[in-house]
């Protein structure tokens, strides 16, 4: 067992993550170099010198502890969460969601850090975290330099860590509640196999005027403007689906909207082009839209989607984008604790394991910094159950097989049996609150096994 008072702790990125981290394991006693760069050169999307920038809207989501982001925010309070604690001092009137006055909390953050005694700040680009560590007598590493990582250390990342598994830009395609799908216009079948009953996707069958239709509203639709650091280069396997109806009214058609394997569908119809949807998770609770990755606004995704037979109700648990986004692949390069299998002393934090969003990032940097504490305290590593929202961030990012950054849903925590009853008298909302409330007894009957 190390001494916590002898312990040194390097932590690059005082973004979300790192700004959690480093605050979490300095008020635990540890000794912290935290290390940033924006000082020294702000990236496109950064307009303010100081720590923890929320980049763009103000808002930190939801308070509501039945919601999914609600629930997080419980969760990290719990902890001591020192970004969550911020946003709360300097709120502004938002409703049920958390929203700030960002250039008030992020002074208040660098303010605590800078003003903190086990921790030094050091203003640096960093390259290589290993010979950093060296440089500055620690010996843990955590790298939380988020989705715009700067060039020199992604390089390093590339080369010492990750290979091809490490990547740049993010696509999303939007996912929907598949309690909101309308079933008696959609079949289950997958492509090129025999079926009667069931499968693995769930298929929205068109016609000829549908298609049309639909890849005339996508053409048409307003499309978020790239920023001008981003630089729209998409792999031609992944195209947005806008562009492709760009491209021509029948790319889609003879790309991810193919019929071939789906004809006749299940009634015996021949379908003139196909929307699949693939689960989300092995309840089936939320849907992908496979392949529709786009750049419409949200707005507009929410009116042209809904074009989809069987969408026409759907309630989207997260939107599509494309963004430029740096992020490993967890699952193949790092222990559930978030450090690489590689390093053992180097862990990741924040957006660049996996993750999307602001309040999801700086839980990825409490959760890596509570599980480094145990472990200089000579603790055996816990996992959070599954069932709790940091729990099911870490399992997302550590089980999916193609890694697509995702904000926490309840698409990624377990369901709960739900009887038709139970759906008649409270829907869809009481489902959500049931599983809320199971998350937090589970979390704190966790927490308080710790003790
Ligand atoms: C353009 C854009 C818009 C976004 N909008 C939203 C939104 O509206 N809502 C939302 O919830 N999420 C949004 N996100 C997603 C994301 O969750 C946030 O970017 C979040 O800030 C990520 O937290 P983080 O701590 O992982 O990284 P960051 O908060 O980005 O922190 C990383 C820090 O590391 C520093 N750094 C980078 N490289 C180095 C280096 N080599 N050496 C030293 N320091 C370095 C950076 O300067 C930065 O301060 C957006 C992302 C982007 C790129």
């Amino acid at each position: 067992m190390q001494k916590i008072g002898q312990t040194r702790v390097l932590i690059i990125g005082a973004g979300l993550a790192g700004s959690e981290a480093a605050m979490y394991l300095a008020n635990n006693g540890v000794s912290v170099v935290l290390v940033e760069g924006k000082t020294l050169k702000l990236n496109p999307a950064q307009k303010i010198p100081t720590f923890a920038e929320l980049v763009c809207t103000n808002s930190l989501k939801s308070l509501d502890p039945y919601s999914a982001h609600g629930l997080l925010k419980t969760e990290m309070k719990s902890l001591g969460s020192f970004i969550i604690e911020s946003a709360e001092k300097n709120a502004v009137p938002a409703g049920d969601a958390l929203a700030v006055d960002r250039e008030k909390f992020s002074a208040e953050i660098t303010e605590q850090l800078k003003a903190h005694k086990n921790i030094r700040i050091v203003e640096l680009e960093a390259d290589d975290p290993i010979k950093l560590k060296a440089q500055f007598e620690c010996d843990y590493v955590i790298v939380a330099t988020g989705p715009l990582t700067s060039k020199a250390l992604e390089v390093w990342i590339t080369k010492e860590v990750s290979g091809d598994d490490f990547y740049f830009y993010d696509a999303i395609a939007p996912v929907v509640d598949a309690d909101t799908l309308d079933l008696s216009k959609m079949y289950f079948k997958d492509r090129h196999k025999e079926m009667t009953e069931g499968g693995d996707y769930l298929n929205s069958p068109m016609t000829k005027e549908q298609y049309y239709a639909f890849i005339e509203e996508l053409k048409n639709a307003e499309k978020v403007p790239a920023k001008d650091f981003e630089d729209w280069k998409f792999f031609e396997s992944c195209l947005p689906i806008d562009l492709m109806a760009e491209r021509g009214p029948d790319t889609a058609r003879f790309s991810c909207m193919k019929r071939v394997g789906l004809e006749p569908d299940i009634n015996g119809k021949w379908p003139f082009a196909v929307v699949q949807l693939r689960k989300e998770n092995l309840l089936g609770s939320a849907y992908n839209l496979v392949g529709f990755q786009t750049r419409l606004t949200y707005k507009e995704q929410v009116r042209v989607f809904r074009m989809i037979p069987g969408l026409e109700e759907a309630s989207f648990i997260h939107l599509g984008s494309c963004h430029r986004n740096s992020f490993l692949n967890a699952r193949k390069l790092l222990e559930t604790d978030l450090r690489s299998k590689k390093y053992p002393e180097l862990y990741f934090a924040g957006q660049i394991t996996g993750v999307e969003g602001y309040t999801e990032s700086a839980a990825m940097g409490l959760y890596v910094a509570f599980g480094l504490l145990r472990r200089i305290k000579g603790q055996e590593p816990v996992n959070f159950p599954v069932e709790t929202a940091i729990g099911a961030l870490v399992n997302y990012i550590m089980t999916i097989e193609k890694p697509c950054p995702s904000n926490i849903n309840f698409g990624l925590i377990p369901s709960i049996e739900f009887t038709k009853e139970m759906k008649k008298t409270g829907g869809k909302k009481l489902k959500k609150e049931l599983v809320a409330r199971r998350a937090q007894e589970v979390f704190q009957s966790f927490t308080s096994s710790l003790r």
